[in-house]
C-alpha cells in the first residue's frame, strides 16, 4: 500500500462539529448586534459557549464535514441559541478586550 496515495484519497478529518457550528453563530449574531464584535469579544464568547455544552466530535472527510455542519446549522438549535446570548451578555458587562 502506497501511504501518500491512501492520504490523498482519503482526507480524514477529525473535528469537534460543535465548535464550527458554534463559529458560524456567533460571528452572525454578533454582527447583526450593537455590542463590540471585535476578535477577543466573539473569541470569549465562542469559548464560554463551547465550555457549556457538550462537544460533538466527528471523524469525517473534509467534504462531508462542511455539509453537516451546515444541516446542523440549519437545525439552529433553540439551547444553542440562549447559550449564545447569554455568553454575549456576559462578554458585554465584562469585557476583557483592551482598552
Ligand atoms: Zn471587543
Amino acid at each position: 500500500m502506497n501511504c501518500l496515495q491512501e492520504v490523498l484519497v482519503v482526507d480524514y478529518v477529525f473535528e469537534n462539529i460543535m465548535e464550527l457550528v458554534v463559529k458560524n453563530q456567533v460571528e452572525d449574531m454578533m454582527e447583526r448586534s450593537n455590542q463590540c464584535h471585535c476578535d477577543k469579544c466573539k473569541m470569549d464568547v465562542m469559548a464560554l459557549v463551547l465550555n457549556k455544552i457538550p462537544p460533538k466530535y466527528v471523524a469525517t472527510n473534509k467534504g462531508a464535514l462542511i455539509t453537516r455542519v451546515q444541516s446542523y446549522s440549519r437545525q439552529g438549535t433553540a439551547d444553542l441559541t440562549a447559550a449564545i446570548t447569554a455568553a454575549m451578555e456576559t462578554v458585554k458587562n465584562f469585557p476583557l478586550h483592551e482598552g
